[in-house]
């Protein structure tokens, strides 16, 4: 019988009062893992309060001090990179390869969170009107909330409590229910390196936690990354309860291949990010646009395709892994279905893909598509895993209508071998991320994650600068000092003449 996981409470790792238990499960092979609760009222409560009565030391705990706990949180988690990535490979499914990667961004937003003090200074000027001068203070929110995806168990909680917590907020993670091991041994670690009771807490479960965070009167600020119909109701409620929230949501990545492009490099990349990690990535690549006559290379693609077997994640030579649920594997099996139905040209089919030793995962092989238009459900629904659908127009402007005309934003590249296309395209074109031959353009953590559009509902975006914004209110004070108040009475008037 599988275990219940704890959650953090009051900086406890506490077994849960919950009646209902989730199904935490290896999606290779169907084996429960562990159970996930669905914390209860009370524990909802309890971590609040606990948040809340943290945030008021916490937030006097001096900048390097709070620096510190990051520098030991860093090294900590490169020290257990291969055992995190063992847990997340366990939990998800996915390579071995594509765990360590997922662990490794991470840490890497963790590096950035050392860099605290730097990243909280404010601006000051002397004389913004005779005598007086103005200095803006940048200071945490309070409680903060954070809600994760199934498909980054490590990146995405990482993009989020450190960077909040390094900036004086104190923090409650509600992890996927679909892989919450791997957050928990995140946090484990976290308390490890010095993180203060209270801090951070961890809560498990699905949507009524989620909704009772949402619109509990103690919670300042909702980090969100998710689905479109989620994120739409994490932002919707979050606001209209007079939260800060910002909600990362799903996503329809185009590459736009021009003729003169480098045809290997177009095609490894190509395959790579859409098939990478079963597609499960927001930023994998789902829909390719021939230029021109750059579509000649579509046979050569279906063949490099066709190549790439999944297979179990201690398997090294497996391209990639199941997907994380059998209902996410139905959901891509049935539109894979309807775009046969709809007359799209089904050139690869993974619909019945099968990997031995395993007959109970969740596997879905490559899948390829061509013939598709822009009103088939193939092409305007996130579909999540590892198909690519393929299109066709004669010019580079005919490509920049088809991705403005997406209701998505979150991620584009260019293949070409031309400076004038490429700032063409990267100028005109609405979406958030762009590659220029990069196939998957994530920002590193200096920078920030800018997805637009329909796949991000909010203002500041994760991690960088505008992470930090995200997660602090600017305070600005202006002040001046009248001559009888100065020492000994010196008269510090300056005459002017
Ligand atoms: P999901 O929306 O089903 O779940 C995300 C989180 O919301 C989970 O913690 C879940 O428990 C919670 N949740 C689910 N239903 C809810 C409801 N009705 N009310 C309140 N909370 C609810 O997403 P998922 O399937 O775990 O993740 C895949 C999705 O995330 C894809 O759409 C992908 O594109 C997106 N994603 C986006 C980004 C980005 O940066 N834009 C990054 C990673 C993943």
């Amino acid at each position: 019988m599988a275990k219940a996981i704890p959650q953090l409470i009051d900086g406890e790792w506490r077994e849960s009062r919950a009646r209902e238990f989730i199904e935490v499960t290896d999606p290779a092979t169907q084996e429960v893992l562990a159970l996930a609760p669905k914390a209860t009222a009370e524990e909802i409560e309890a971590a609040i309060a606990s948040a809340k009565a943290a945030f008021v030391t916490w937030r006097e705990v001096p900048v390097s001090d709070r620096a510190r706990v990051m520098l030991r949180y860093q090294h900590l988690l490169k020290e257990h990179h291969d055992e995190l990535a063992e847990i997340l490979a366990g939990e998800t499914g996915k390579t071995l390869a594509d765990a360590k990667g997922d662990v490794w961004r991470g840490i890497e937003v963790v590096e950035q969170a050392c860099n605290i003090a730097s990243l909280m200074m404010g601006e000051t000027m002397e004389n913004v009107a005779r005598d007086i001068d103005t200095a803006s203070w940048i200071q945490p929110l309070g409680v903060c909330v954070g809600i994760t995806p199934f498909n980054f168990p490590a990146m995405i909680p990482l993009w989020m409590f450190p960077l909040a917590i390094a900036a004086g907020n104190t923090f409650i993670l509600k992890p996927s229910e679909q892989d919450p091991l791997t957050p928990n041994r995140l946090t484990e670690l976290f308390i490890e390196a010095g993180a203060p009771k209270g801090v951070l807490q961890v809560l498990h479960g699905a949507r009524e936690v989620v909704d009772s965070l949402l619109t509990h009167p103690d919670i300042r600020a909702i980090s969100f990354v998710g689905s479109v119909p989620v994120g739409q109701h994490i932002y919707r409620t979050g606001t209209a309860h007079l939260k800060r929230v910002q909600a990362f949501a799903g996503a329809k990545n185009h590459m736009v291949i021009m003729p003169d492009a480098n045809t290997q490099q177009v095609l490894s990349n190509l395959v790579g990010a859409s098939c990478g990690a079963a597609g499960q990535r927001c930023m994998a690549i789902s829909v390719a646009v021939f230029v021109g006559e750059s579509k000649q290379w579509i046979d050569e693609l279906q063949a490099q395709m066709a190549d790439l077997q999944p297979g179990y994640w201690t398997d090294g030579h497996a391209a990639f892994g199941p997907l994380i649920s059998q209902q996410a594997k139905q959901r891509v099996l049935r539109l894979i279905a309807e775009g046969k139905a709809e007359g799209a040209q089904c050139l690869l089919d993974g619909s019945h893909c099968t990997v031995e030793g395993y007959p109970n995962g969740n596997w879905v092989g490559p899948t390829l598509f061509r013939g598709v238009t822009s009103k088939m459900g193939l092409y305007r629904e996130e579909i999540f895993g590892p198909v690519l659908v393929c299109m066709e127009v004669d010019t580079l402007e005919e490509a920049i209508e088809l991705v403005n005309a997406s209701p998505y934003g979150n991620g584009t590249s260019i293949f070409t071998r031309s400076g004038g296309a490429a700032r063409h395209y990267q100028h005109a074109v609405e979406v958030g991320q762009v590659g220029i031959n990069v196939p998957v353009p994530v920002p590193l953590p200096f920078f920030s994650f800018t997805g637009w559009k329909g796949s991000f509902y909010g203002d500041l975006h994760a991690y960088g600068k505008q992470g930090v914004r995200f997660f602090t209110e600017t305070k600005t004070v202006t002040s001046r000092w009248f001559d009888e108040d100065s020492v000994a009475g010196a008269n510090m008037t300056i005459q002017l003449k």
